[in-house]
C-alpha cells in the first residue's frame, strides 16, 4: 500500500472497516519518508518507535471492538511550533533546539482523541516567521515539486510532507499565509480558519492576534474532516470563540452539496499584480464558477495597499513582546561563558536567534516604544479596521472572493534571502486575510509553464467555514487539479 493511493478519509474508512490496518498505514508512511525524506527535508523530528506502538494500540482497540476517533491509525504530522509531550518542541530555532514541552497543545490533544498518529514534527521558518522555510536555523527543507526551489513557508515542512505523501495530512499554522502559501507552492490544499475557530493554546506565539492554526491536505475532503476534529471553543484560549455564538459544523456532512446562487467577487486591480501565469489559472478558475452556475462580481478592497505594511508592524510589535520569554532563563539555549545577568539575556538570545527573528523583534520594539507608538503600531491597528471593513463591505455584495494565493509559484532557494522586503511582498494576497480575522482556503488550480503548482485563494465571512470548505469542494469536483502530483511521489 502507498499513502499516496488514499487520502486521509479513505484510510480511516479502510482502517475502521479493518481492510487495512493502522500499522499497514505507518509502514507505508514511514517507506516514503525513508525514500524522499533524505531529498526534500520536511521533517525536524521523527517518532518511528513510538508511531509504531500508537498504530498497534489502534489496530487492538478496532480489534477489540472499542470505540476509535475520526482519525483514528491514520498518520499525521504537525508544525513544529505545535507543544507535544513527546518530542522536542523547536520552532526551528536554535533557542529550543532542545525544549521539551511540559504540556501540549489543545490541537494535539484533539488529534489524539481522534486515534490520528503523529509520526513527526515539521520544518518551519523560525517562529513561523517568514515565507520560504529557509529561516529555519535547524534545517532546509525543498520544493517536493522542484528541490531548487522553496516549499514556501512558513508551514514549508508539512506543505512538504503531504505533497511528497510523507504523510496523509498535516497541521501548520498562518499568521500571514503562512499555511495558504506553501500549500499553494506543493499543489496541496491548506485552510486557514476565522481567528478564534481552533484554540491556539499550545501554539508558539509569534502574532497572537493574528495566529490559526489549520490543515495541510490533498483533498478538500480531508482538510474538512481535520477541521472538525481541531475546530471549537476551549477554555484554556479565551480567544476560541464561544460555540453558542458560533457553532462548529459537520465540516464533511454538506461537503458535496454545491452553494447555490453563488456570487464569487473578484477585485480585477488587485490580482493584476500577479504573474501571467498565475492570472491565468486564475481566470481559469473563475470560468469554472461561471460553469457551475455562478455569478461574478466585481469588489473593491480600498485600503488593502496597506495591509503589508500594518501587517508587519502589527505582527512584530506582537513578536517583539512574545519572544521576549526567550532569555536564556526560562527556555532552552543558555549562553555559556556569560560575564554578569545582563549577558544571559543578551548573548542567549544575540548567539541562538536568527537574523529574521532578530530584525523582527528589533522592528516591533521600535514600533511599540513611546514617540513612536501613535505613529506607527496605532496607526497600523486603525489600517487593519480600514481592511476589516472593506472585507464586511464586500462580502455584503458576494459570497465568496476569488484571489491568487501569493503572486508567483516557488521561487528559487536563496532568490530572496538577501533583501527582506521582496520576501514580504510574496504575501500580499494572503496577508489582509489575517489581519480581517477571516477563514482563507487555498487550492490548486494550474501548473505554471516550469510544471509548478498554482493555487486559488478562496476567501469567505468570519466562521462561514461551512461555506468555504462546499465552495472549494465545488471546484475540486470540477477539476483535476489535486490529482497532480511531484515525480518524488513515485
Ligand atoms: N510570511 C509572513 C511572515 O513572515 C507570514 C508568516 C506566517 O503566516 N506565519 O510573517
Amino acid at each position: 500500500m502507498s499513502l499516496d493511493e488514499l487520502t486521509a478519509i479513505d484510510l480511516r474508512e479502510r482502517i475502521a472497516a479493518r481492510q487495512v490496518s493502522s500499522t499497514e498505514a505507518v509502514h507505508a508512511a514511514f517507506e516514503q519518508i525513508d525514500r524522499a525524506e533524505p531529498t526534500v527535508g520536511a521533517f525536524i523530528s521523527l517518532f518511528r518507535d513510538e508511531a509504531f506502538a500508537r498504530a498497534q494500540e489502534i489496530d487492538r482497540r478496532l480489534a477489540a471492538g472499542e470505540p476509535v476517533g475520526a482519525l483514528a491509525g491514520v498518520p499525521v504530522a504537525v508544525k513544529d511550533n505545535l507543544c507535544t509531550r513527546f518530542g522536542a518542541t523547536t520552532c526551528g530555532s536554535r533557542i529550543l533546539e532542545n525544549f521539551h514541552a511540559p504540556y501540549e497543545a489543545t490541537v494535539i490533544r484533539r488529534l489524539l482523541d481522534a486515534g490520528a498518529v503523529i509520526i513527526g514534527k515539521t520544518n518551519l521558518d523560525e517562529f513561523a516567521m517568514g515565507s520560504s522555510t529557509e529561516n529555519s536555523g535547524l534545517k532546509k527543507t525543498v520544493n517536493p515539486w522542484d528541490t531548487e526551489r522553496v516549499p514556501g513557508g512558513s508551514s514549508g515542512g508539512s506543505a512538504t510532507a503531504v505533497a511528497a505523501r510523507l504523510c496523509s495530512i498535516a497541521l501548520g499554522s498562518d499568521t500571514g499565509g503562512s499555511i495558504r502559501q506553501p500549500a499553494s507552492f506543493c499543489g496541496v490544499v491548506g485552510l486557514k480558519p476565522t481567528y478564534g475557530r481552533v484554540s491556539r493554546y499550545g501554539l508558539v506565539a509569534y502574532g497572537s492576534s493574528l495566529d490559526q492554526i489549520g490543515p495541510l491536505a490533498q483533498t478538500v475532503t480531508d482538510a474538512a474532516l481535520m477541521l472538525s476534529v481541531i475546530a471549537g471553543h476551549d477554555p484554556a484560549d479565551s480567544t476560541s470563540v464561544d460555540e453558542r455564538t458560533a457553532p462548529v459544523a459537520d465540516y464533511v456532512a454538506r461537503l458535496d452539496e454545491p452553494v447555490g446562487g453563488l456570487r464569487v467577487g473578484i477585485a480585477p486591480a488587485f490580482n493584476a499584480g500577479a504573474d501571467e501565469s498565475v492570472r491565468s489559472a486564475l481566470d481559469a478558475a473563475i470560468e469554472v464558477y461561471c460553469g457551475a452556475g455562478a455569478d461574478v462580481v466585481e469588489i473593491e478592497l480600498p485600503h488593502i495597499d496597506y495591509a503589508i505594511a500594518a501587517y508587519y508592524v502589527i505582527a512584530t510589535a506582537e513578536a517583539s513582546s512574545n519572544l521576549a520569554r526567550f532569555d536564556g532563563v526560562h527556555y532552552g539555549y543558555r549562553t555559556p561563558n556569560p560575564a554578569d545577568y545582563v549577558e544571559v539575556y543578551s548573548k542567549s538570545r544575540e548567539e541562538a536567534f536568527g537574523q529574521e527573528v532578530k530584525r523582527r523583534i528589533m522592528l516591533g520594539t521600535y514600533a511599540l516604544s513611546s514617540g513612536y507608538y501613535d505613529a506607527y503600531y496605532l496607526k497600523a491597528l486603525k489600517v487593519r479596521n480600514l481592511i476589516r471593513n472593506d472585507f464586511v463591505k464586500a462580502f455584503e455584495r458576494c459570497d465568496a472572493i476569488l484571489m491568487p494565493v501569493a503572486p508567483t509559484t516557488a521561487f528559487k532557494i536563496g532568490e530572496k534571502t538577501d533583501d527582506p522586503l521582496k520576501m514580504y511582498l510574496s504575501d500580499i494576497y494572503t496577508i489582509a486575510v489575517n489581519l480581517a480575522g477571516i477563514p482563507g482556503l487555498s487550492i490548486p488550480c494550474g501548473l505554471d509553464p516550469a510544471g509548478l503548482p498554482i493555487g486559488l485563494q478562496i476567501l469567505t465571512p468570519a466562521f462561514s467555514e461551512d461555506k468555504l470548505v462546499r465552495i472549494a469542494r465545488m471546484f475540486e469536483a470540477a477539476t483535476e487539479w489535486h490529482t497532480k502530483k511531484p515525480a518524488i511521489v513515485g
